[in-house]
């Protein structure tokens, strides 16, 4: 299991990114929604997508 994040604030893309809480390039805590704890980054989005319309995931915590 691990902790995920979204980024609240969109990329210029509208995207809204999907962190590892241990990720390096892990946005400011003020501007991140905590998603939970959760087995696979897939469900992970799957949670963020019922937040955000447009949803990603950071290329530096969770390669494809
Ligand atoms: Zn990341």
């Amino acid at each position: 299991m691990a902790e995920f994040y979204v980024d609240r604030t969109a990329t210029q893309g509208e995207d809204h990114i999907v962190h590892k809480a241990v990720c390096d390039q892990l946005p400011p805590m003020e501007t991140l929604f905590y998603i939970g704890s959760y087995a696979s980054a897939d469900a992970a989005s799957n949670i963020a997508k019922g937040y955000f319309p447009s949803v990603a995931t950071c290329k530096d915590c969770i390669p494809a």
